[in-house]
């Protein structure tokens, strides 16, 4: 099989390189290694995902005294730890959620080991070795965060050097988000149509957004789409992810994930630059991606044929280039 160098880095840019392992021969596409920026350890077969092609991984909700025991090794993991959400708010009561995932917020309180205050959850988390701080602000599913208190979570987790991600669900919760200064989205809006307004803010306050646009139902998901279509455009950052743990999907690189960001305009280089980016992490290290067989040769065949990468040791690997 031939492989032209130039023409796939002019498809999917300068992190691909051909290659071949060592010990199959087997010719094939080597890029950096791979990461879902929204999943949940606690709800899948994580010993699946390297063979699936993900080598690094968010965990954005979990025990966060469980994620602080894990091993190193693979996947590489970074975490959010618990949802910090408003008493009775999402997702407290679900049973995938049990008490060890949620922490409830009560008070702004910037002062350490104030009872239900901001600090004292943000702080529990940054203890247990958490890389990010994820909040709930489902207005759709029981109370949120008022201004004030969301304000306070972000001011205290920035004050640890940590992004806040939110989950936004209903009416003005985006807003409320951006308001707050929240960092980036846990998922891609997908309850309200946003105005081009909110949209240009989002993209222009330099917020990102996690993909995760194939766990809707058909009207969810349209609507998800064109928001995230409008935020690509006005220069939007988007992050691969696909809050794996959610429903029932094989584990590993999702290319129904990957084509529908294809759609919303992420292309080529930019698709590659969503799944190789390692925040919050450092890039796994010692691995690589490696996607056998014949390489794109559209960009219409990227989605599917990142569908085929798995894990393999970087020493296992002969470049073609020098
Ligand atoms: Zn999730």
């Amino acid at each position: 099989m031939h492989i032209d160098p130039f023409a796939l880095r002019e498809l999917v840019g300068p992190a691909a390189r051909t290659c071949r392992r060592a010990l199959t021969g087997e010719s094939g596409v080597c890029l950096p290694p791979l990461v879902d920026h929204h999943v949940h350890l606690h709800l899948i077969d994580e010993q699946a995902l390297a063979g699936g092609g993900i080598a690094g991984v968010l965990d954005l909700g979990g025990d966060p005294v469980s994620l602080a025991r894990r091993p190193a090794g693979l996947p590489h993991v970074a975490y959010a730890g618990a949802f910090l959400t408003a008493p009775g708010g999402y997702p407290s009561g679900r049973v995938w959620a049990p008490d060890a995932i949620v922490r409830t917020v009560s008070d702004p309180s910037p002062h350490p080991g104030a009872p239900g205050g901001a600090a004292t959850a943000v702080d529990e988390q940054v203890s247990f070795g958490a890389s990010v701080v994820k909040v709930a602000l489902n207005a759709a599913a029981g109370p949120v965060l008022d201004p004030a208190t969301l304000r306070a979570v972000v001011r205290a987790a920035h004050g640890h050097g940590r992004k806040v991600v939110a989950h936004v669900e209903g009416e003005g919760m985006t807003e409320r988000a951006l308001d707050a200064g929240v960092d980036v989205l846990a998922h891609t809006p997908f309850t309200e149509d946003l105005s081009p307004a909110v949209v240009a803010r989002a993209a222009a306050s330099g917020q990102r957004w996690i993909s995760t646009l194939r766990i809707h139902d058909p009207e969810s998901a349209r609507r998800a789409e064109a928001n995230l279509a409008a935020f690509v455009t006005a220069g939007g950052s988007v992050l691969y992810g696909t809050d794996l743990g959610n429903g029932d999907r094989p584990v590993g690189v999702q290319a129904d994930e990957l084509a529908a960001l294809d759609r919303c305009g992420v292309r080529g280089e930019s698709l590659i630059d969503t799944l190789c980016d390692p925040w919050p992490a450092t890039a796994a290290e010692g691995v690589s991606t490696f996607v056998p067989g014949a390489p794109p040769t559209t960009l219409d065949d990227v989605p599917a044929w990142l569908g085929r990468a798995t894990v393999v040791p970087s020493e296992e690997l002969i470049h073609d280039d020098h």
